[in-house]
């Protein structure tokens, strides 16, 4: 096959613009398509350099050839790739063992397309357990809600509208941006299924008060026999604590947690499109919600929102779990949290920030500019270090620390120490730029700032 020159777009390939509103009439060559859509694409972020995010940038050689071996395979079809579908079951087992499930027991759990799908169907076990047991003892089962901090990325607010659950949302305060046990008496009721906390939340990196809310739960339950479970939102934590800190008690080992969710394609480090949900135990999610279908030859169980999916990741994480184990996660998560303590150093060290973050377990550095600063602010800063290719997320808190506006960093596996010094000059240099002619940045108008930000992750 001939390869065709840039040049050709302008003599026999492309008679007509892009259409805006129109399905394209033409056909063109493969070439001519490939080079419209790089160049225009030409202009957006390099995701190495976007800091905003969570989701995995990097991919080694041979990871990405595993990848696109499975890259055609619909990973549904169990009965065609039986093997695939052995690594997701043998998978579970092994994240049910990393959280420290309960000995003895069946695991149950799933890969789904992200965290957001995996809360979703955590949230639906919870809301179908509430109501079997309301019903059990001859009680309304019309009203359920749900108890969760401000803080809390976006998937849970679409859980509880989507799904018919009154969101029970405990707020913020400047300087405090923890969901803790401070709200829960006037939240938490006999209609609640279940009480989120979050492993390494969006906003700051920091894990909620899973001791507290747990210990505050027991009470209630000795006082009102209601027995409510915990979920633990681990989309970003759930691959951070067990590798830095397996002495705290964030996971399975609470006796209340009984379902964990996290994203293979944040510090499991795939390639977007994978995440986890695990129960305590099988019977945590109702048999009710399970269906077997007989679709393509075999009988096979599924339970996720999603049905067709690509295989490609499934494999990856996969690839990811025997290549690096426990000690490969270990070291890479090492090195990751002591490049962001050193940015996060170099930056309080620079006078313009404070850190929001009190405390510091997975790799994020989240401030606010020095009250001392006033021509200028976060949003200012955000778009300086974008004319040096870096995206770092500026946006006001969630209620009520509204008040406060933050940027944050996700420093990720990629980010070598060099990258970071890098980062940390071209901050700082933006600051002083900053300080000397003035800012004019004005906070974006959201409707709901606090439901926007977030769904940056
Ligand atoms: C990223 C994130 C989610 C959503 O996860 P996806 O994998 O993007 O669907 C949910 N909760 C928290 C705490 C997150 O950080």
């Amino acid at each position: 096959m001939k390869q065709k020159s840039p040049f050709d777009l302008f003599f026999d390939e492309y008679n007509e613009d892009i259409p805006e509103n129109h399905f394209p009439r033409d056909s063109i060559s493969a070439y001519a398509a490939e080079s419209i859509v790089t160049s225009e694409t030409w202009s957006d972020a390099k995701p190495a350099m976007n800091l905003s995010s969570f989701v995995t940038t990097f991919t080694e050689p041979e990871s990405f050839a595993v990848a696109k071996d499975h890259y055609l395979k619909n990973y549904i079809d169990h009965d065609m790739y039986p093997q695939l579908f052995a690594m997701e079951t043998r998978m579970v087992r092994w994240l049910h063992q990393l959280w420290n499930g309960p000995e003895g027991v069946e695991p149950y759990g799933a890969a789904t397309i992200g965290s957001s799908e995996a809360c979703m169907l955590a949230g639906l076990a919870h809301k179908w357990n509430w109501r079997k047991g309301r019903q059990k003892m001859g009680k309304d089962g019309s009203r359920p809600n749900l108890v969760t901090g401000a803080n809390v990325q976006i998937v849970w607010e679409k859980f509880m509208r989507y799904f018919d659950v009154e969101p029970r949302i405990a707020p913020l305060r400047p300087g405090h941006y923890r969901f803790t046990s401070a709200h829960l008496d006037q939240l938490v009721d006999e209609n609640t299924i279940a009480v989120v906390a979050i492993a390494g939340q969006t906003f700051t990196g920091e894990d909620d008060a899973f001791r507290a809310i747990h210990n505050w739960l027991d009470r209630h339950h000795e006082n009102t026999g209601h027995d409510i479970p915990m979920h633990i939102d681990g989309a970003s934590g759930g691959f951070v604590n067990p590798f830095l800190y397996p002495d705290y008690h964030w996971d399975f080992r609470l006796p209340r947690v009984k379902s964990i969710n996290a994203s293979g394609h944040k510090f499991g480090l795939v390639p977007p499109g994978l995440g986890w949900v695990i129960f305590r135990e099988r019977s945590v999610f109702d048999e009710e919600l399970m269906f077997y279908v007989n679709y393509l030859g075999g009988e096979m169980p599924t339970a996720t929102l999603n049905f067709s999916r690509n295989a490609s990741t499934v494999a990856y994480q996969y690839y990811n779990f025997i290549r690096l184990g426990f000690k490969g996660y270990r070291d890479i998560m090492l090195h990751t949290l002591e490049n962001a303590q050193h940015l996060r150093n170099r930056l309080v060290d620079s006078g313009y920030f404070e850190i929001m973050n009190k405390t510091q377990r997975i790799p994020v550095v989240a401030m606010t500019l020095n009250g001392k600063y006033t021509n200028f602010n976060e949003y200012d800063i955000s778009d300086k270090v974008r004319e040096r290719g870096w995206v770092l997320s500026a946006y006001a808190m969630p209620p009520d620390a509204q008040s406060v506006n933050s940027l944050r960093i996700v420093v990720r596996p990629h980010l070598n120490y060099n990258a970071v010094e890098g980062l940390a000059d071209d901050i700082i240099h933006a600051c002083k730029w900053l300080h000397q002619h003035g800012g004019n940045a004005t906070p974006p108008k959201l409707k709901d700032p606090h439901k926007v930000a977030p769904s940056k992750c």
